[in-house]
């Protein structure tokens, strides 16, 4: 028998819908390229999103087609964020830091038609627009015509302003309803191995992970929130938060691409920020501007740190110095994206001091609509332990069955369940751990040693920068860790010193065999360490070794 509620469809538009009647004068904070601060409500923006509908329809647009961005966080890339699954066309998100091939091979692979693209873009643009001309018919700037930008295109292509192409729009359209699984927005997972591969999102995908993500126990989002997402729009949906926003009628406040310490510093206070998430990276960054600059955050919270594991320091030193609780949640791509998230339960709610900080470093609970397990290398599922650590699998309805292109199904094992290639364990509480990437693990002697585990503590020693850990080949234990450190600015580095921060915190044969000092690391285009590089790099320095 079936239940006798209503049907209809969860609905991207439905949040936006929302939002403009609920919390009509909710705002909606732009930094633009042109640096100046624009103001809009949510009303604005559901109105705006309406146009630009009729707009995508004026250059062609239909059911199913690729809407392409390649923009900063502003409000005019939000309105692309509801326009195009609004109408029942895909966004699909471009991160502008890739490699211009990946780009190329990106915009071609998905098939974008039209292509909509931040000002400084303007020269990537051009140098691709040969390659990616059989597809995309149409380049649209977000500017108005006075800040159009130089940009050639080839042949077929036409180029326009986006303020013209939206003041010539009217606004008559009502959101349709159609079918909750119709694909929604597109964006292809970094490919630290191989080409980049696309995850394609529905509509109900996306409204249940708006949902989860808005809870108390995650980002814990309400109508008197301001919340500013510094992780971009253009890459893995800014961990969700347009929409997270809009069905809460939090304030949105965008920072468009200066990201520096002190660019942060200042548009926190100004917007009166309570809470913002992003990568360590940011949070290192804006930790040392308040530190040289004496500056405080006066509204600020909570940050929410992800992308990669938090280091103490940061997690310290806010709490300490500034009042600021960090908060660590993991997920990607393939997860919508936030698939962890590290809040107490009664047992962890009275942690302080160095407990507190060092429980925080877990990346935490799964979000409730998802679940987890750890498998041994037969696929045997691990206890929860919190020390038995393996191949973590996570199934639930905004985890990717597929990637772009290929069958249905193809990205699941015969159970359903997705391995998302990290290593973790998982505590008597639920608390996920991620020890390592599977391809990052070190293989010594049949047992594994995590490599992130040993970055954690070499970043802890005050001479060191940042760390790397590489499995290296040994000619009697398979593998063996090898430490790559860059030195902190105006500090040198005494390999024995670090060495020695290990005592008494790690089994003595996860001890690096050997510590190099190198000028600096190489990264991935979303910040991570590129440790394909290293390892092609460092792969056979121990194979001199007895
Ligand atoms: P990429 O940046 O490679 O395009 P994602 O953003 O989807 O792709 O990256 C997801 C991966 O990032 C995860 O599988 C995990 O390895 C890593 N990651 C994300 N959050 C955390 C975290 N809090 N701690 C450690 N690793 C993390």
């Amino acid at each position: 028998m079936k239940g006798l509620m209503q049907p209809g469809g969860l609905m991207i538009s439905s949040l936006l819908t929302h939002a403009a009647r609920h919390h009509a004068t909710g705002e909606v904070v732009s930094r633009t390229h042109e640096t100046t601060t624009h103001r809009h409500t949510w009303a604005d923006v559901e109105r705006r999103a309406r146009q630009l509908v009729r707009v995508l329809h004026h250059l062609g647009v239909g059911e199913s087609d690729r809407v392409g961005t390649l923009a900063w966080n502003g409000y005019r890339h939000l309105e692309v964020y509801y326009a195009a699954p609004g109408m029942g066309a895909i966004c699909h998100t471009i991160n502008p830091r890739l490699h211009p091939d990946d780009i190329a091979y990106i915009v071609n692979h998905a098939g974008d038609t039209v292509l909509f693209a931040d000002v400084s873009f303007a020269p990537l643009i051009t140098m691709i627009a040969p390659r990616i001309a059989e597809t995309v018919k149409a380049v649209v700037m977000l500017t108005d015509a006075a800040g159009m930008p130089e940009v050639t295109l080839a042949p077929g292509m036409a180029l326009y302003a986006y303020d013209s192409l939206m003041d010539a729009a009217d606004d008559d359209f009502a959101w349709p309803v159609f079918d909750e699984n119709t694909a929604s927005a597109l964006c292809y997972t970094s490919g630290t191995t191989g080409r980049p591969k696309g995850v394609l999102y529905s509509h109900r995908s996306t409204v249940l992970h708006a949902y989860a993500i808005a809870l108390p126990d995650v980002l814990d989002l309400r109508a008197t929130s301001r919340i500013l997402p510094v992780v971009p729009m253009f890459h893995v949906n800014a961990w969700g938060i347009p929409y997270a926003a809009a069905l809460t009628g939090a304030a949105l406040v965008l920072p468009g691409r200066h990201l520096d310490g002190a660019s942060m510093a200042q548009l926190l206070n100004a917007e009166r920020v309570t809470f913002t998430c992003g990568v360590p990276t940011v949070w290192l960054g804006l930790l040392q501007h308040l530190r040289s600059s004496g500056e405080r955050l006066h509204t600020v919270t909570r940050i929410m740190t992800g992308g990669s594991a938090a280091p103490p320091l940061l997690i310290e030193a806010f709490r300490d110095e500034y009042g600021v609780v960090v908060e660590h949640g993991w997920g990607m791509t393939e997860l919508s994206p936030v698939g962890t998230y590290n809040a107490p339960k009664p047992a962890q709610a009275g942690l302080a001091g160095a407990d507190a900080v060092r429980h925080m470093l877990k990346q935490g609970r799964i979000l409730p609509g998802l679940d987890m397990k750890i498998v041994d290398g037969a696929d045997k599922a691990l206890p929860w332990d919190g020390v038995a650590f393996g191949d973590l699998k996570v199934r639930g309805p905004w985890v990717t069955s597929a990637y772009f292109g290929d069958e249905p199904g193809s990205a699941l094992d015969a159970d359903g369940w997705f391995a998302t290639g990290d290593v973790a364990t998982i505590d008597p509480d639920g608390f996920m751990e991620i020890t390592d990437r599977s391809k990052d693990v070190i293989k010594s002697g049949g047992e594994w040693i995590s490599s992130i585990t040993l970055e954690n503590i070499a970043v802890s020693h005050p001479d060191v920068a940042e760390a790397a850990v590489i499995a290296a080949r040994h000619p009697k234990w398979d593998e063996r860790p090898l430490l790559l450190v860059v030195p902190r600015a105006g500090h040198t580095v005494d390999p024995a010193s670090v060495l020695q921060a290990y005592e008494g915190k790690i089994a003595k044969w996860w001890l690096p065999d050997e510590v190099l000092v190198v000028p600096e690391l190489p990264h991935t285009a979303t910040g991570k360490l590129l440790k394909t590089a290293l390892r092609s790099r460092y792969r056979d320095h121990y194979m001199g070794a007895g």
